[in-house]
């Protein structure tokens, strides 16, 4: 079928949900601090970036053996066999590919609102129609709503957790408990981008529910913790009939390149750089969470790398004089109020922003 017109704007999620943006036109200030996409300043680890260098001589052959290797190390390290593991370029080829294999005639799908919208976007593109549940108060996941929601039509329910943009965290039991019931009916795609940024204990991932057989499909990066967006990797771990469904969308499954293969494989096995990354992570978070406080405001606490607070100015007014400052962040409107989503970054970069926040609500 032909891909649809979307019926929104390509930034007016939902009713509930937007996003801004600056003209394309604008003169751009000089960038002194990137936060507005979920980058981490501190990788790649520096095993991966020998592994890059060392690996580039190889880049006359194509990643076949590599790959292979990599899923086993993979699959040792979620606990599963290697036919429960598909590696990709990004995740958000999986959420296209998802889009494509399971809403190519229609239905719907099941996702909070706000959330993470590449899934939701391809399935809309190729006819679906999206049931959006509004996250509750605390801004956790409604589950009870979502699994309300799910009926005869549903080809899949879509989770983000810790949720982007909110840097929320859904009760992992509670959680559990829906996508094991759920996945009983449709599959269910859990997207955990974020996931190795909890302290140890604080959350739990769904990769539990593929060991027992259920269907879910649960989305992993190197893009996040790993420090590695630019290379374009990550994973998806579920049943292997349903990842055959999304392997069939690629040829030969060979859209990642040599040469990040060798740095997921090299970073996967460097556990102390991970931990390094969490932790400083955790005290930049805790950093500019009581800046912001300082400040005045009420920001959302985070279980992730980014975080939101309300601002006072309107969405596009902030984001102007944020970039005039030379700090790039996002605006987003949620139930009509504007919220300011920040990444983070080194500490003087956060700084930077905080000096910036003030100077431009004040
Ligand atoms: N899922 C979530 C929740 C994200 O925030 C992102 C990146 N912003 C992605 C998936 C895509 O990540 P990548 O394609 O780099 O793996």
């Amino acid at each position: 079928p032909p891909v649809r017109a979307l019926k929104r704007g390509r930034l007016d999620y939902s009713p509930l949900y937007k996003e801004f943006v600056l003209p394309a036109n604008r003169s751009v200030a000089e960038v002194r601090a990137r936060l507005n996409s979920n980058e981490n300043k501190f990788g790649p680890s520096p095993n991966a970036l020998k592994a890059l260098s060392s690996q580039m001589e190889h880049g006359n052959l194509y990643g076949w053996q590599a790959i292979q290797s990599l899923k086993e190390e993979l699959a040792a390290h979620e606990g599963v066999s290697s036919d429960h593991i598909l590696i990709g370029p990004g995740s958000t080829d999986f959420l296209e590919k998802c889009g494509m294999a399971f809403f190519m005639n229609g239905g719907n799908l099941v996702s909070a609102d706000p959330t993470f919208m590449t899934l939701i976007r391809v399935a809309e593109a190729v006819g679906a129609e999206w049931k959006n549940i509004p996250l509750r108060r605390d801004w956790s996941h409604d589950l009870s709503a979502m699994e309300k929601a799910v009926d005869a039509n549903t080809k899949m329910v879509y989770v983000c957790n810790p949720n982007n943009p909110t840097g929320t965290l859904t009760d992992a039991d509670d959680l559990l408990a829906f996508c094991e019931r759920t996945s009983s009916k449709v599959p269910v795609f859990v997207d955990e981008a974020y996931m190795e940024f909890l302290e140890p204990g604080t959350g739990k991932t769904t990769v539990s529910l593929v060991k027992k057989g259920n269907n879910v499909i649960v989305a992993r990066t190197f893009s996040k913790i790993h420090g590695m967006a630019g290379l374009r990797i990550g994973y998806i771990v579920g049943q292997p009939e349903t990842l055959e469904i999304i392997a069939r969308l690629s040829f030969t499954g060979m859209g990642i390149s040599n040469t990040s293969i060798a740095a997921a494989r090299a970073s996967l096995k460097d556990v102390e750089y991970v931990e390094r990354c969490r932790s400083i992570h955790n005290e930049i978070r805790d950093f500019t969470f009581s800046g912001l406080k300082s400040l005045g405001y009420d920001p959302v606490r985070s279980y992730t790398s980014f975080m939101i607070f309300p601002i006072r100015s309107g969405g596009s007014a902030f984001l102007k004089n944020m970039e005039n400052e030379g700090v790039q962040i996002r605006t987003l409107q949620i139930a009509g109020s504007p919220y300011c989503r920040v990444s983070l970054g080194t500490k003087d970069e956060m700084q930077i922003f905080l000096d910036a926040v003030k100077k431009v609500e004040s």
